[in-house]
């Protein structure tokens, strides 16, 4: 019950990008995130949940898995959870997991995949949304290049809605990025305001397909832009400069899906 407790105070600071970047664990809310967190295999530190819940056969479920994998299970006031996830509402479970990134070099995408590649990408709820629509989307990762929002933020993870535990993440550098590009037989489609080539008529099927995105503020710089095999515009109406980076993201990303499923093959 006390705010005080070293590991209540362990938690709240995982609010901290410092905290996260160096203990390399995140927080994730809601029961039903924390069940299929565990089912992916995600390493669970430690498992909060109210006392009103603890019998929950669900609750129950999910604190025996945590202590059977060696985490902890701690039960807490609301009134800690609130404080925890910073909401008057707060989910009555709470997850701690080890964060998952993985490698650039260890990402080969095959015939029929796609990635979606950040640059510098600011916003956490842009970050968030992306990574649900690429799952959603059935895209099979989301690569952040050069300095970018947290995805283990609270923020983002609330946005990604689950997806942040379904969706391979990996962050590198422009120069590694670049260099990985040339020998991963992959298509990089950049979508620029100038692109010449409307994302309505390019090739997104004989070779897997990286889609490159710019920041929100500056777009994609040159140095990227110049590495891509097309750059690809979306056509606007309107007075709207642009479109937001997310909503560009799912227009493409669902665009590229289009090109590869045959309607029989779609969900
Ligand atoms: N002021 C920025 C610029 O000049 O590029 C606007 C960036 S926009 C908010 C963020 C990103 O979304 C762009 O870099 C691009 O990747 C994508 N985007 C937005 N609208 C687009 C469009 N109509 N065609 C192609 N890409 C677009």
């Amino acid at each position: 019950t006390s705010l005080a407790n070293p590991i209540v105070k362990d938690i709240k600071a995982l609010s901290d990008k410092k905290h996260r970047d160096e203990t390399k664990s995140f927080m994730a809310e809601g029961l039903k995130l924390v069940i299929d967190a565990l089912e992916l295999g995600f390493e669970i530190r430690t498992l909060v949940y109210a006392k009103n819940v603890k019998d929950k056969p669900q609750v129950v479920q999910c604190a025996t898995k945590t202590v059977a994998r060696g985490g902890l299970g701690l039960e807490v006031s609301e009134k800690v959870l609130a404080s925890i996830t910073r909401r008057d509402n707060p989910q009555m479970v709470v997850g701690i997991f080890t964060q998952r990134w993985t490698n650039l070099r260890d990402v080969r995408p095959g015939n029929g995949e796609t990635y979606v590649a950040l640059d510098r990408v600011r916003d956490p709820g842009n970050l968030g949304t992306i990574i649900r629509t690429a799952d959603a989307a059935g895209a099979s990762g989301v690569i952040l290049v050069g300095e970018s929002t947290d995805p283990f933020s609270m923020e983002t993870v609330r946005a990604t809605m689950g997806s942040v535990f379904a969706v391979p993440l990996v962050r590198t550098s422009v120069a590694d990025f670049l260099a990985w590009k040339k020998g991963a037989g992959v298509r990089v489609v950049a979508t620029h305001l100038a692109g010449a080539v409307d994302y309505r008529t390019i090739d997104y099927k004989t070779k897997p397909v990286i889609l490159m995105m710019g920041n929100e503020q500056s777009g994609l710089p040159d140095e990227l832009a110049q590495a891509a095999d097309k750059l690809a515009r979306i056509p606007q109406g309107g007075r709207a400069d642009s479109l937001n980076l997310a909503v560009a993201t799912g227009v493409m990303l669902f665009e590229v899906r289009r090109h590869l499923l045959t309607l029989d093959g779609a969900k």
